[in-house]
């Protein structure tokens, strides 16, 4: 048996979608364990290039059973049709979704729109999915689960009462007459629902088998330490947990603690979204590498805001994870610069420090660097560490060094099998 977490050390879009495809050549069940279709997830392997929202990144190894876990908030259609758009590509997804997970409907779309827009440029960036909506009535308790689609008449109970509240919010907050009728989100919820109930499963049953057996189990996190809700750049996170620790929780998984957290940690910092961004590099190099190394948002397409490596963040961001190891990605992305940077320090107030702070410190924080050689070669057919420039191995090493972390995976290209282990 074994049990293996892979979280994002950053702001997501690290490469954790790449890492799990590798991983879960030999696992028995892969878990996202929080998150919805906000998360995008590119996987390029023999089957083609994908971007995964809401199945999980195990969906193309054979022998994988994929799970959505209770941690997550689904949109119905959004997971219909992904899981079509997987059919079309010969591929039937085998996938089991919790009982427990949480259904993301259409007014939790509509309500992150109205807010968003009433933030006005206090906005949070926002993927206007509805995450943020739906995460607060979990908490509130005013949540659907997937297994009470199982129950219409409690359902439609519920339901109803939910819904005659949600138009007073629109109304009283947003202005908004009626934008919605309860037959409406009935109708999507029954037309969207019918395709999914076969898959919808006690999960914790199934997972506590597998351990039994002594089956591999891996996690798959979205985003990253620095967007969660808890310990990342708080309000300008995501609202549900991307810790590993949260893995068993929002996975369904008790008593068995992971044998390995394997960071995902990107060789150059990216953020998509609002929020304090200390290591921000300038226009005209962030323009060159953006397009390099291709950071344009998975989910929305938007451009991904560019920055040199922060080892402040990522220190944390490595630690708050409890991770054992590293994978380190995208490192074929920096060839060809003359020099990198490496955030040692914030300085504050004139005081240099090297802990990750709260948001009026982070804010008002410069990034203080060291600077090394670049190199030239490319790098994306190397398979042994020994065999990447000196100077692309001192760069791995001196990260390694700042962020007190081993890095056993480097990822040289996107591809499943362009990566080193260490
Ligand atoms: P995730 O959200 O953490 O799964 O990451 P995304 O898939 O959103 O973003 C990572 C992007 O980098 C994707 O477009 C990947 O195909 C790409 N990628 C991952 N690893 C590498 C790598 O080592 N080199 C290059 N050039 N691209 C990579
Ligand atoms: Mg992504």
């Amino acid at each position: 048996m074994s049990i293996e977490v892979i979280v994002g050390a950053n702001w997501g879009d690290e490469g954790k979608g790449r890492m799990v495809d590798y991983f879960a050549q030999d696992a028995d069940f892969v878990i996202r364990y929080q998150g919805g279709n906000n998360a995008g997830h590119t996987v390029i392997n023999e089957f083609g290039e994908f971007k995964l929202h809401l199945i999980p990144s195990g969906v193309f190894s054979k022998k994988t059973i994929n799970i959505l876990g209770p941690g997550m908030v689904l949109d119905l259609q959004s997971l219909v049709e992904e899981i079509q758009s997987f059919k079309e590509h010969g591929i039937d997804p085998k996938i089991y979704i919790s009982e427990r997970a949480v259904i993301c409907f259409p007014y939790h779309r509509y309500e992150d729109i109205w807010e968003e827009e009433r933030l006005g440029k206090n906005a949070y960036g926002s993927t206007r999915r509805g995450i943020a909506p739906v995460y607060g009535d979990r908490t509130i308790k005013k949540a659907i689960l997937m297994g009470d689609l199982f129950f219409p008449e409690y359902l439609e109970t519920r339901l109803r009462q939910i819904v005659d509240w949600k138009l007073q919010i629109a109304k009283g907050v947003y202005g908004k007459d009626n934008p919605f009728t309860f037959e409406e989100i009935w109708e999507w919820t029954q037309k969207w629902s019918k395709p999914l109930l076969p898959y919808i499963k006690n999960t914790n049953e199934i997972l506590e088998q597998a351990v039994k057996e002594g089956k591999k189990i891996l996690f798959e996190a979205q985003l990253g330490t620095l967007r969660d809700l808890y310990f990342g750049i708080y309000p300008y996170t995501t609202s549900s947990c991307t810790l590993s620790a949260f893995a068993p929780i929002g996975g369904g998984l008790f008593g068995y603690p992971p044998d390995r957290v394997i960071a995902v940690v990107k060789a150059f910092s990216t953020c998509v979204g609002e929020g304090p961004f200390v290591t921000l590099m300038e226009k005209e190099e962030a323009d060159q590498l953006r397009e390099i190394a291709k950071e344009y948002g998975a989910a929305t397409g938007r451009p991904r805001t560019i920055g040199h490596f922060d080892a402040v963040a990522t220190k944390y961001g490595v630690k708050v994870q409890g991770a054992t190891e590293i994978a380190l990605t995208k490192l074929d992305s920096l060839t060809g610069r003359k020099t990198l940077k490496i955030c040692t320090h914030y300085k504050f107030e004139n005081k240099m420090f090297d802990d990750f702070p709260i948001n009026p410190i982070l804010e008002k924080s410069e990034p203080v660097y060291i600077e090394l050689p670049g190199w030239d070669e490319d790098i994306s057919k190397v398979r042994r560490f020994e065999d990447l420039p000196q100077n692309a191995q001192n760069y791995v090493i001196e990260i390694e060094k700042r962020v007190l972390c081993p890095i056993k995976y480097i990822s040289v290209g996107p591809e499943r099998e362009a990566l080193i282990l260490r």
